[in-house]
């Protein structure tokens, strides 16, 4: 078996800490498979330099590695206040649709379509939920509100609408000259932000390139009521856990984060889990039990990446972040009901036929003690359905485009190379069995299960299914 093989992916958000070259080589080599990239914390189009960086350090290692953007979506802000402004429970509150305010029961809150939008008794959550106030009366520029959770408030603070349906799109103005540009700069992943509908997800899907990717990042309750049509649109799925701890009573999060889970295996979509998984590790060596074990809980639950966000954005060991979820997720892997947590949670098979094919590369592989099922890809997607069913074996993906590879960065259990040349069927068989034998992923006298979409370099479903014995 190939040395450090690991199923469950890691996403490392890069930052101050960990955007040097040789920064971004050592987490690499501790374990990273895909950066993330928060436009929310960097200038315009600053990312140009970490997507150089990156590639850079793919190149010299030559191994693909992902890189995500993530959008900033419509984060709400209330406007200036003079003063810091104390609030006590049960006060009445105003905001208005204005820049700035002096007066002491005002708020200005510079966002036309919240007056649109909100109504009676919906909750307005400010800083992090920790001032809770509740709508009381809507006029046209006025929202009347009591407040519930005392605090005292300051300038410029982020609001979160639990219950509210905003009409405006996920997609800012801001976000598209983003994804414009990266796009130019050959990101393979887009996370959109605060999605409230399915149709957010058409809305960027427009504007991009086939070959990207879309997140869809589950972050607000309204996007929790379309989590089935979401997951059908959306290419993967990433549990946002920051905001939806503040948009949810926080202790309804890891409930959801099941419910997410199952719901993306089930549609053979990655899910990665992402906020807090090792946050104590942004000044610690070490993590605490309880991250160790929310770190364990996603991985055991068949999540296809688990994130880092401050810990390697701006932490002090991002380093020993990585490493710490390397060494988790093994652990958990090797545990002996591993595999069969993962297969109770699949509860049925697509009616398709790459679906089927899937499920019989995975059959036939342990009924023949095969090391390892092959699939040859182009757009990705049949080592995707192969990584649905969660087979025991390697699931080694060999495709001609690199873009593909990087995709499927964030892909449980898929170990992708890019082999440029095969013509045909036959060709591609003898790189791959070469490559295994060299690897040690497989030993003369083992079976190797291949599946593949043929005719092969054209885009289409899997159809085919072979079994081929090593010599
Ligand atoms: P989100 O809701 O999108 O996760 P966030 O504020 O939680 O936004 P993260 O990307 O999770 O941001 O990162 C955690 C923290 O790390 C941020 O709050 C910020 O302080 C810091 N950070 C992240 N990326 C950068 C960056 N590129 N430059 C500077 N600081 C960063
Ligand atoms: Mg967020
Ligand atoms: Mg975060």
């Amino acid at each position: 078996m190939i040395k450090n093989y690991r199923k469950t992916k890691i996403l490392a958000t890069i930052g101050p800490s960990s955007e040097k070259i040789t920064k971004i080589e050592k987490l690499i080599l501790s374990g990273v498979d895909a950066f993330r990239i928060n436009c929310s914390h960097i200038a315009d189009f600053q990312f140009k330099n970490y997507i150089e960086n990156i590639r850079k350090v793919e190149k010299k290692l030559k191994k693909p590695i992902g890189i995500l953007i993530d959008l900033q979506g419509p984060k709400l802000r209330i406007g200036e206040i003079e003063n810091n402004m104390p609030l006590k429970r049960g006060q009445k509150l105003l905001l208005i649709n204005n820049k700035k305010s002096s007066k002491p029961n005002e708020v200005p809150l510079p966002e036309e379509k919240v007056f649109k939008s909100v109504k009676v008794n919906h909750p307005i959550f400010i800083d992090d939920g920790k001032i809770k106030l509740k709508v009381l009366k809507v006029y046209k520029n006025i929202i009347e509100t009591k407040v519930i959770s005392e605090g005292i408030l300051k300038s410029k603070k982020g609001i979160n609408l639990p219950e509210t349906v905003l009409k405006n799109s996920a997609l800012t103005s801001a976000d598209k000259k983003n994804v414009k540009k990266a796009i130019e700069l050959g990101v393979d992943w887009i996370a959109l932000s605060f999605i409230q509908s399915p149709e957010d997800i058409k809305d960027l899907r427009k504007i991009c390139k086939k070959n990207v990717s879309i997140m869809a990042k589950i972050e607000k309750p309204t996007a929790l009521n379309h989590i089935n049509k979401i997951t059908e649109l959306a290419d993967g799925l990433m549990i946002a856990r920051g905001d939806l701890g503040v948009e949810l009573p926080i202790q309804d999060v890891p409930s959801w984060q099941k419910r997410i889970i199952r719901e993306a295996r089930m549609q053979g979509k990655p899910v990665v889990v992402s906020t807090q998984m090792l946050e104590s590790m942004i000044t610690s060596k070490t993590p605490t039990r309880a991250e160790v074990s929310d770190v364990a809980t996603a991985v055991f639950e068949g999540s296809d990446a688990v994130m880092l966000s401050a810990e390697s954005a701006i932490g002090d060991n991002p380093e020993l972040a990585v490493k710490m979820m390397d060494k988790i997720a093994h652990s958990v892997e090797k545990n002996p009901n591993y595999s069969s947590i993962l297969l109770a949670q699949l509860e049925e098979t697509p009616d398709s036929t790459p679906d089927a094919i899937a499920t019989a590369s995975r059959t036939l592989a342990t009924e023949l003690n095969s090391p390892v099922i092959v699939c040859y890809t182009e757009s990705g997607s049949t080592g995707i359905k192969v990584s649905r069913v969660r087979p025991k074996q390697m699931i080694l993906t060999v495709t001609p485009i690199v873009e593909t590879a990087r995709k499927l960065t964030l892909v449980w259990g898929v170990k992708c190379i890019v082999q440029k040349d095969a013509n045909n069927l036959e060709e591609m068989i003898k790189m791959t069995k070469a490559y295994s034998k060299k690897e040690k992923i497989i030993k003369k006298g083992e079976k190797m299960v291949i599946t593949a979409g043929l005719p092969l370099k054209k885009l289409g479903t899997t159809n085919l299914i072979r079994v081929i014995k090593i010599d």
